[in-house]
């Protein structure tokens, strides 16, 4: 017998077909499109099939459903954490995040990074694999229904680099906005890249509106290299111009994000090279303070430098804000909680 398949990766039109060579009519696909993104977890579930249609779709597919293997609550601002097991053993974490404007969640896409970045907590090259659409889907539907926050925003700024794992991602999207399920415009939605230059050029031809983040973190090739080993395979010269291409084909201004590391990346040249390579170009520009990672000899910025280095930027008419830093108390920066469980359970 065939191996089941995951069903919630399906598009509507894809359940239409599959409910077509079962003999079903094309409404069905709705129905279950709809059970799915409200997250039950087995067919038995789907009141307003019929028995027969249950039982033959219990033969050919499964339902994931991730396990929460941790949670934690900020006391100071509500951002919750959670560390979902997946179904192969392997770990992801998803946070919500609290804000006026409504509820947020970041969202990984890949269970452990290939990408190298030596600031960043989530590079596990052995252990990493990408998720499919149903498994990313899970983290914003499992996320909403335990926190009880209705989430109205999603950043795809979690573990993993989403254009490493383009056609999921892609369908992900297309899930998540259809309405019938979860119904998320693509307005209210952010994608962050450390820059695979190819990739930006496939993303602008499906002229998507949601919002590009490029992480950026360093304003010259010689730093960046050291950082970001992608910017070996695609340098500043090669990235800026793709970003460029990406906004005058999408219209879409793209956000640059920019990492304040003490002594690094903070300098006042740092400030006016970052200027000048954006200079004239409709962006914005995020400056976060460091996540500090346990056994990294890398600081955050102090707020004094912070506040000169975006000052300089904001002079020479540059659109610069700092992140609010949320859920300090509970090591918001992603990646950390992944490895303490790899950790405990090779122990
Ligand atoms: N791979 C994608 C998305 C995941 S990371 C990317 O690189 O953009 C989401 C953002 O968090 C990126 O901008 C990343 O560079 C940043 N980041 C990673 N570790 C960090 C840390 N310790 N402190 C601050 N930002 C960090």
């Amino acid at each position: 017998m065939e191996e089941k398949q995951s069903i919630k990766s399906l598009l509507p039109e894809e359940l239409e077909e599959q409910m077509a060579q079962m003999g079903e009519p094309r409404y069905r696909a709705g129905q279950i499109f709809r059970w799915l993104h409200q997250g039950v977890a087995s067919f038995s579930q789907m009141s307003d099939l019929s028995k027969g249609l249950r039982a033959k779709l219990e033969q050919g597919w499964y339902i994931t459903k991730p396990e929460i293997l941790r949670k934690q609550v900020s006391q100071r601002d509500g951002t919750v954490k959670y560390l979902f097991g997946l179904a192969d053993g392997n770990s992801i974490e998803t946070v919500v995040m609290r804000y006026r404007h409504g509820n947020s969640a970041c969202l990984s896409t890949q269970a452990g990074c290939r990408m190298g970045c030596v600031f960043c907590a989530s590079f596990d090259p052995a252990r990493s694999r990408n998720l499919t659409p149903a498994e990313i889907l899970d983290e914003l539907l499992f996320a909403q229904a335990d926190s009880g926050l209705k989430i109205s925003n999603l950043v795809l700024m979690g573990t993993g680099e989403p254009l490493d794992n383009y056609d999921n991602v892609m369908a992900f999207l297309k899930l998540v906005s259809r309405p019938g399920g979860v119904n998320i415009g693509m307005r209210h939605i952010s994608l962050s890249t450390c820059g695979l230059v190819p990739m930006i050029d496939r993303l602008a031809q499906e002229k998507l509106q949601l919002t590009l983040s490029v992480s950026l973190h360093a304003p010259n090739d010689q730093l960046r290299s050291q950082l970001m080993p992608v910017n070996r395979k695609y340098p500043l010269d090669q990235l800026i111009p793709a970003c460029r291409r990406y906004f005058s084909q999408t219209g879409r201004r793209i956000s640059f994000e920019y990492a304040m590391i003490d002594g690094m990346t903070d300098t006042i040249d740092c400030a006016r090279q970052l200027n000048r390579l954006l200079e004239g170009f409709p962006c914005h520009i995020n400056l976060i303070p460091l996540n500090h990672v346990e056994g990294s000899p890398l600081r955050p910025s102090s707020r004094e430098q912070l506040e000169r280095f975006q000052e300089v930027l904001l002079r020479r008419g540059q659109n610069v804000t700092v992140r609010r830093s949320l859920g300090g108390d509970i090591s918001a920066s992603c990646g950390q909680l992944r490895r303490q469980r790899i950790k405990e359970v090779s122990q």
